[in-house]
């Protein structure tokens, strides 16, 4: 089966929005642009995508998104750069995972051409939304779940298949202070920490909100088994530098193989940077942060891309981390956003240009 962008039915909004949106003023998914991508997927198949005026939806009380959480979702960023092109950043890699989310959970399988000609139909008709100030751009979120309904716990006979975007400011984190979880665990082995569904972060709420009482900012999850190994950083990858060697751990089914972590991988191995996929302990770590030898922690996300670590806490004590001027996290970042503003060489073929 395929379309092609000219099969997508397109219904344009009467007035546009864009008059309203406060540019100078963003904040992070709060407000969205005219149109959003529908989709339907109903007695055994996706039916032709449609763009329309952005919008509320209507599901029946049943609906089984409701009662047992079939539901995923990519969050991935547009970004325009002084032309006016749009680009996207290795959308590939977001519709790969979002099926492999969607095989866990029982959601059938979406068409590559209607993740991406729907994607691209409707960032060409919302490009005036996409904010040109430095740092800021267009955060995409796909998403799927069960409109099917009826109470018995099974996976749904009907889903749908969305994507609303919403114009964001640069993503300034300040100084982010976490705290390493030894009681809560994210995800357990053989469970669903891989795929982006929205039980996985719902159970982050509780545990989260207890460090931010404390004084934290975010938890470092652990693994589920004994708390020995650090695993990620809220909702992002999380990497460790000891000395002059860039650690970050090895993806599984407790971890979720993010797009910037290889991206990041694959850059710091180019700049000469050492780096090893391996599991690394809290032991390690307190140890290193002891001894001076901890250098710098982030999470790496599409929101922040890097989001750097002040300090950590583990039972009881605080552990500050060095302000670097030759940080990795700094340096890396530049590399990343140069590529994705389409500010510099993609010799990794990793930008997608997205405007006719
Ligand atoms: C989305 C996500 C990430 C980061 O993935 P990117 O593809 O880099 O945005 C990391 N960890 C978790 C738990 C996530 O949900």
């Amino acid at each position: 089966m395929s379309i092609g962008t000219k099969d997508i039915i397109v219904e344009k909004v009467k007035t546009s929005k864009i008059d309203k949106v406060d540019f100078d003023n963003l904040t992070f998914g709060s407000v969205f642009t005219d149109h959003m991508l529908v989709c339907s997927y109903k007695n055994g198949a996706w039916e032709t995508p449609k763009v329309v005026p952005y919008q509320p939806i209507t599901l029946d009380p049943s609906s089984k998104i409701f009662h047992y959480g079939q539901s995923i979702f990519e969050g991935m960023k547009a970004y325009k750069d002084e032309n006016g092109e749009v680009f996207l950043f290795r959308p590939l890699e977001n519709f790969k995972r979002l099926n492999i989310s969607a095989e866990r959970m029982c959601i059938p399988n979406l068409p590559q051409e209607y993740f991406m000609d729907g994607l691209t139909t409707l960032l060409n008709l919302d490009k005036k939304f996409i904010p040109t100030k430095e740092g800021s751009s267009l955060y995409i979120r796909p998403f799927m779940f069960a409109s099917g309904n009826g109470f018995h716990a099974s996976p749904a006979d009907e889903y749908k298949f969305i994507i609303a975007c919403a114009p964001s400011g640069a993503y300034f984190s300040g100084k982010v202070k976490v705290l390493i979880e030894e009681k809560y665990s994210r995800s357990a082995n053989g469970g669903v920490g891989f795929a982006k569904t929205g039980g996985n972060y719902a159970g982050q709420f509780y545990p989260t909100q207890l460090a931010v009482k404390k004084g934290y900012n975010q938890v470092i999850w652990t693994d589920d088994t004994n708390h020995e190994f650090i695993e990620e950083a809220g909702a992002m990858n999380i990497f460790v530098r000891i000395n002059n060697t860039l650690l970050t751990g090895p993806t599984s089914d407790r971890i979720l193989d993010g797009i910037t972590r290889k991206s990041i991988l694959d850059i710091a191995k180019d700049q000469g940077i050492k780096t090893e996929i391996r599991k690394i302990t809290v032991k390690e770590v307190v140890e290193a942060a002891k001894d001076g030898t901890l250098k710098e922690m982030f999470g790496a996300g599409t929101a922040a891309v890097i989001s750097p670590i002040s300090s950590f806490g583990y039972r009881d004590t605080d552990y500050e981390l060095p302000e670097l001027e030759n940080s990795f996290g700094k340096r890396l970042k530049k590399i990343i956003t140069d590529i994705q503003y389409n500010k510099s060489e993609d010799k990794y073929g990793w930008r997608f240009k997205v405007t006719e």
